[in-house]
């Protein structure tokens, strides 16, 4: 007989450790573990395809560790949720927290409506280090800049909190419903997922072995290293974290536990960059669509967006910006500092709208967050808050030859340059002739040539910012 059930909408929380609903929906009594694939509320922020591999397998993941009793639905969360409550004896419902514009404003008329029905109501902070509204300056309003918001706001509020260990689990005698994540078809409409998949292992398990990686070969390089496109010397963890398959309070005990000193003390820092995205994103709710600095609102864009197809398919022939388009097509992912200078030659060089950027990212990379991938593109922009200014402009050959000076990067993701040496990798079309030939390059037939002058872009996009300062 089930009687006192406990419903435990997992959303971004796909695990079971440190997870702070679903242990207060075990003390409750019999918990159901619930998985809605919102169909209803997401609009344009709904999953982007490589996101859909990557929660497709962490469903399963999941399943998998609930012994195979999570119940998966696909719609309305407000009517499917309601759905349960009129079949079946449930008295409480838990989920943890998520930051997103739209999940706030569904989560609200949810939990109202719950309400209203006598049912009890629990939402838990599963996915932050910090509250957005725990960190706030003196004067109660939220910090716009990164330094100040981490050193002061950050480390003068309560420490984050301890995880927590896996509770014990009982579910309710067999449900009728129950689907697997086959049902949501999520991979359906992707064909180039196969190659990620060998790459990753999203779920519970996977993180923490990502994690344990992470710790025995990498943090005692990330300070440095962070910045390094071809060594592995960060964690990796961001769709992980993405997910909710790690918390970010696991993250930081251990590795303060471990060690305090300038790697782990930088990588706390990075922990803390994503606790700003998300205070930029609650404070800010149109950060993914509208520029924080309303000055930008008149920059002269481009408004011919041929190049835009050449940025995305890693066919610009800067062979920098190139590979790490690539590496994000064919990995799901892309590392730390070629974000940035995809970034910035999108939106300077190329002077194309960040949106376009942000829109993209969105849709290929499996980290793909709300939050992180808003603030950071306004940030590359240079229309945050916090953000680059707009004058600096990354010159992606010299970024090349600092960060992958003998071009391991650009040769992993761009075999046609494989045999270029090391002086022209990053500059294919300053390279003579002679060498080109003996490196089997022929530009503009199996590499193109660059699809724009790097020093003239920039100074056109220098003009174009000098003109909104008037
Ligand atoms: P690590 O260096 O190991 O950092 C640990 C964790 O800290 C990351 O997993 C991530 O959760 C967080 N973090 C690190 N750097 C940042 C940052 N600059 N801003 C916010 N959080 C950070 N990150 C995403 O998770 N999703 C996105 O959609 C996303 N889009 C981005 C778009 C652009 C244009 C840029 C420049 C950056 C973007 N980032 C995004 C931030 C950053 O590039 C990734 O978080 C990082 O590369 C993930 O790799 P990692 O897990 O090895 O990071």
């Amino acid at each position: 007989m089930n009687t006192n059930i406990s419903i435990h909408w997992f959303r971004q929380d796909l695990r079971l450790s440190d997870n702070p609903a679903l242990t207060a929906a075990a003390k409750h009594g019999t918990v159901l573990p619930i998985y809605i694939l919102d169909t209803q509320n997401a609009g344009r922020y709904t999953f982007g395809a490589a996101s859909k591999v990557w929660l497709h397998h962490s469903l399963e993941a999941l399943n998998k560790s609930l012994d195979g009793n999570l119940q998966i639905f696909v719609g309305d969360p407000l009517i499917i949720i309601n759905q349960l409550i009129e079949e079946h004896t449930i008295q409480a419902v838990y989920w943890n927290r998520c930051y997103e514009p739209w999940q706030i404003q569904r989560d609200s008329k949810i939990k109202e409506s719950l309400q209203r029905q006598d049912i009890v109501v629990e939402s838990h902070n599963g996915s932050l280090l910090w509250e957005p509204w725990d960190v706030q300056k003196n004067d109660g309003t939220p910090y716009k800049v990164f330094t100040p918001f981490y050193r002061k706001g950050c480390m003068n509020a309560k420490a984050p909190r301890q995880p927590l260990a896996i509770p014990s689990l009982k579910f309710p005698e067999p449900f009728p419903t129950k689907n697997d994540a086959g049902s949501l078809n999520l991979l359906s409409d992707i064909k180039w997922h196969k190659k990620m998949e060998k790459l990753w292992t999203p779920g519970e398990d996977g993180a923490a072995k990502c994690f344990q990686n992470f710790l025995d070969t990498g943090l005692e390089h990330y300070k440095i290293g962070r910045d390094v496109p071809a060594e592995a010397y960060t964690s990796r963890l961001s769709s992980h974290l993405h997910f909710g398959e790690i918390s970010p309070n696991q993250i930081w005990h251990t590795v303060k536990h471990l060690s305090d000193d300038s790697n782990t003390d930088h990588f706390c820092s990075e922990l803390g960059w994503r606790e700003f995205s998300y205070s930029l994103l609650y404070y800010n709710p149109d950060l993914p669509c509208k520029n924080l600095q309303a000055k930008f609102d008149n920059f002269q864009w481009q408004t011919d967006i041929c190049t835009l197809k050449a940025w995305q398919t890693g066919q610009t022939g800067i062979p920098m910006v190139d590979a790490g388009m690539r590496e994000l097509w064919e990995t799901g992912y892309m590392h730390n500092r070629v974000r940035m200078i995809v970034g910035s030659f999108l939106v300077k060089n190329l002077r194309l709208h960040w949106e376009h950027g942000e829109r993209w990212f969105w849709d290929t990379l499996l980290d793909a967050d709300l939050a992180n991938n808003a603030a950071s593109w306004q940030w590359v922009a240079g229309c945050g808050a916090d953000a680059a200014p707009y004058f600096r402009v990354f010159n992606p050959v010299t970024q090349g030859k600092k960060f992958d000076p003998d071009g391991a990067y650009v040769r992993r993701y761009i075999p046609e340059l494989e045999n270029l040496p090391d002086k022209y990798i990053h500059n294919p079309w300053e390279a003579p002739e002679d060498i080109l030939n003996a490196s089997n390059v022929v530009l503009d037939e199996n590499y193109p040539r660059p699809i724009v002058d790097l020093k003239l872009s920039r100074q056109q996009a220098l003009d174009a910012f000098a003109l909104l300062k008037q």
